[in-house]
């Protein structure tokens, strides 16, 4: 693209489309073929053959096959790893297919046999950790105890920084320090690669699920992996082999997705922060989860992160009947699962996304979780203050 180094507002509209001048377009095509013409036998199955190992298509000899390649979903993957600061990217048709592709290709694929998790982590990749379906043994652990629980066959360790649900920060490098020669995978879907690049902190894999704020409007279920190009081949080799490629159309709308994400992040956060504050004071709310604001945190936000974003988890006095009076009452935001879009959601993980984790790493009952929308902000904490009282008339005993 540019000599200068550019900013990461600027990378989000432009990256990926260097080719468009020379292909006369404005927008990026979108490629639907699932199959492609093959120039003849010897470079087509050539090219197969590179890109069922992790490889790229080769010169004259196509692109065979779209589960094995798409230029669509590439194009997105370029964007994506220029702002992730990597030389690669992997895209998945899910999160949770990249955290698979990212498992099996650090454990079964290299013949190692066990994962180590630092909790707490998103329900799902708890839940596939947990359950050892993919061949490889667990170990949960919190950030100091990772050291203590690699082992010779570990293959990758797997965390989430800022966590899912309640937020909590996990400091990368002495994560990264202490797995040593082991890869560590962070789980960047909270911050974005706008607030949090990992892999400038030494993580060898930065993972986002793409459906929450690359996407941004809650019309696409997708995953990526920012990477090195020799970890990318092993992710490639997997997802072409499982069948995991993201659909072109999911990809279309994620690249055109990262061009407003600076835009939305900076005012869903601006409205995240404001609401944090407001929410502490009132009686209804025992504690907010915001990054920053556990004790002596904000050191570790100023290290490694650029902002806080825009997810905030309560813990309410009144337990969950309050949770369960709570997500009924509210108007504006809607009552659901997932996060990062447009529009805010709440919902409560002990019951929905952390269902599936082990009762002694499930949060706490009397937890709900917000995602913060691009709506007005007084409109937000007027609907959730309409929906505390409501709470607080079920729940709360009188004071
Ligand atoms: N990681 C985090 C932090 C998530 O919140 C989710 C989904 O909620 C996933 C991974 C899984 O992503 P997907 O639902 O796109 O498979």
């Amino acid at each position: 693209m540019s000599d200068l180094p550019l900013h990461p507002e600027t990378l989000a509209v432009h990256a990926g489309r260097a080719d468009f001048g020379a292909l006369g377009v404005h927008a990026a095509p979108i490629d639907l073929s699932t199959t492609n013409p093959l120039p003849d036998i010897l470079h087509g199955g050539d090219s197969y053959e590179s890109m069922a190992t992790g490889g790229h298509p080769v010169p004259d000899g196509g692109n065979v096959y779209a589960r094995l390649w798409n230029p669509t979903v590439a194009r997105f993957e370029e964007a994506l790893a220029e702002l992730e600061h990597a030389e690669a990217s992997v895209a998945f048709a899910s999160g949770m297919a990249a955290m698979t592709a990212a498992i099996l290709a650090h454990t079964q694929a290299v013949g190692k046999r066990h994962v180590v998790g630092v909790r707490p982590l998103y329900g799902g990749t708890d839940h596939l950790l947990d359950s050892a379906l993919l061949g490889a043994e667990a170990t949960f652990c919190d950030p100091e105890g990772v050291a203590a629980a690699i082992r010779s066959d570990t293959g990758v360790v797997v965390l989430e920084t800022p966590a899912n649900p309640t937020l909590d920060l996990v400091d990368i490098a002495a994560v990264v320090a202490q797995a040593g020669e082991v890869p560590v995978l962070v789980d960047n879907t909270f911050a974005t690669p706008l607030l949090q690049n990992p892999l400038d902190l030494g993580a060898a894999m930065s993972l986002h699920s793409a459906t929450k704020y690359i996407g941004g409007h809650g019309d696409v279920i997708a995953g990526v992996i920012a990477c090195s190009e020799p970890i990318a081949e092993g992710l490639r080799r997997v997802r072409a082999i499982t069948g995991a490629l993201l659909h072109p159309l999911g990809a279309y709308l994620l690249h055109r997705g990262l061009a407003t994400l600076p835009v939305r992040l900076a005012a869903q956060q601006a409205a995240a922060a404001a609401l944090a504050d407001r929410l502490a004071e009132h009686h209804g709310v025992a504690e907010v989860f915001y990054p920053g604001r556990r004790p002596g945190e904000q050191e570790l936000l100023d290290r490694q992160m650029r902002g806080s974003g825009a997810m905030i988890a309560l813990r309410l006095r009144g337990g969950y009947p309050a949770a369960e009076a709570l997500t009924g009452a509210v108007r504006l935001f809607t009552h659901a699962v997932s996060l990062g879009g447009v529009d805010s959601l709440i919902q409560h993980p002990a019951a929905l996304t952390h269902r599936p984790v082990a009762p002694e790493a499930r949060p706490g009952a009397d937890i709900v979780r917000l995602s913060i929308g691009l709506e007005n902000v007084e409109d937000l904490y007027a609907d959730l203050a309409q929906a505390l009282r409501r709470a607080d008339a079920v729940a709360v005993p009188a004071r």
